[in-house]
Parts: C-alpha cells; structure tokens; sequence
C-alpha cells in the first residue's frame, strides 16, 4: 500500500465513517473464519494471540455480544456503540477447540453460519455434539451458510430445495431451532438473490461481506459485515468494530461515478 492509500484507509475513511455513524441502523457485524495457532492469513486464518487481544479489547471495554436469537428484539438489532454481532463462517473445528472456553470465560457471545454438507462429516469442522454443546451454552448461536457452501448470487444456478430446504431442516434437526440467519458463501449476493430470499420468508437476516451499511428488504434485514484480518491491531480493529468502515461500499460507489 503506497503512503496516499494508507492515509486514505486508516485515517480518512474511519473519519467520514465516524461522522456519518447516524447512517448505521443496524447493529455492527464482525466475522472471523479459523482461528489457528500457528501463522495466520488474512482474514481466512488469525492467530490465536491475535483474536484474544482483539477479544480482549471487547471484553475490557465493555462491548455487549449478541447471539442470533437476540436479534429477534427490535431493540437488540438496533445500531449501538459498544454493540457488536461477531460471526464466525463455515464451522471450522477450532471455532469449539480453540475457543469456546475462552469466550465463555469472558462471557463473550458468538455465532456460527455452518456449511452444513461438512459438520459432522469432515474432521476439520465441528461436530453437531460440538454444535449441540455450544448451543445450550447460551453463548454460541448458529445459521445457514448452504448445504455445499456453492455461490447464492444467481439463484438459478443453484438447487435451493438442497441449499436452503434441507440445509434449514438438518440445523433444526440436530440443534432443535430453527436457523434466521443467512450468510452467503464467498460473500457473492445480487440484488436478485436478496430479493428472492427476503421475500421467500426462509430467513429474517441475511449477511454479505461488504463493508457497507445495513438496510431492510421487506422484513429481511441485509447486514452489511466487517471482515477481520489476522494483521489488524487493536487500534485498527476498534475503528472496524465502532463500524466507521461502513461507508466503504458507498465511497467506492460514489469515487467509481467520478
Ligand atoms: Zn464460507
């Protein structure tokens, strides 16, 4: 990254993202994938050392988590300082191995889109006793991420009774609720799919990976998220969780218009 960029990044967006905080309706999401303790890349794998300290910020600045369920309450789901929906993708196992007594030390709640073709069947992902144990904790909650983890950006390319139907119905099976919350793989959505999902009723939220704002469909909320990358400092990683990095999405709009 050249000099211009880095002030533009750390300095200049998290600026206009604190002046138009307002535009934040929704409460903030941030999202990890593996946790390792070896080297970490990007925003797939962080070190261990390097979540604690950014869990650690949380806990000590007293941030309230919110699980899935929680978001059923309209007050909940509202944007709030110190207000933070951390998600974990995919259902890696180190997200119960590496973790689960950590945050439940720290009282810090968390989530887990399951690709749900993998869990119990592929040793790198938890298991549905891992899963089963974590959700009667009350302090994991869990959604959809599809049956084989496969692109939702056009619908019609996909098998939705496998995607949606059957991935919905094995959660419910081996969890007992009902999953409201949606991640899309690879974080590929169009307008269409958000359309098609919001008014299918399937699920009430859905999450993408673009730092952008959040905004409602029908009654489906679509949740901007905040990636997390292994290299991010405490410092950085407060910016992206306060949620000033929301109006990237727009930015970029408006500077691709000039
Ligand atoms: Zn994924």
């Amino acid at each position: 990254m050249n000099q211009l960029k880095k002030i533009i990044h750390f300095n200049v967006i998290p600026f206009i993202g604190r002046v138009c905080l307002s535009n934040n309706k929704y409460c903030n999401v941030i999202y990890y994938h593996d946790i390792v303790k070896g080297e970490g890349f990007s925003y797939m794998r962080a070190n261990i050392d390097v979540f604690k300290s950014h869990m650690d910020f949380i806990a000590s600045y007293g941030y309230k988590t919110l699980k899935f369920d929680d978001l059923n309450s309209d007050d909940n789901v509202k944007f709030g300082k110190k207000k933070v929906i951390i998600a974990f993708d995919d259902g890696w196992l180190s997200n119960y191995s590496e973790i689960f007594e950590y945050m439940k030390s720290k009282n810090i709640k968390y989530n887990i889109f399951l690709a749900v073709g993998e869990i119990g069947k592929n040793k790198d992902y938890i298991t549905w006793d891992m899963a089963r144990e974590m959700h009667e904790s009350g302090i994991v909650g869990f959604g959809a991420h599809t049956y084989s983890h496969v692109s939702m950006e056009d619908l019609s390319k996909v098998d939705y009774n496998l995607e949606v139907n059957t991935a919905n119905e094995i959660i419910m099976k081996e969890l007992g609720v009902q999953p409201f919350d949606f991640c899309y793989p690879f974080g590929y959505f169009s307008d269409e799919s958000n359309e098609y999902l919001a008014q299918s009723s399937s699920y009430r939220r859905l999450y993408t990976s673009e730092w952008m704002y959040s905004y409602k469909i029908s009654n489906t909320i679509i949740f901007g998220r905040n990636k997390i990358g292994n290299d991010y400092l405490v410092n950085f990683f407060e910016k992206v969780v306060n949620g000033y990095y929301n109006v990237h999405t727009m930015l970029h709009r408006h500077i691709k218009k000039l």
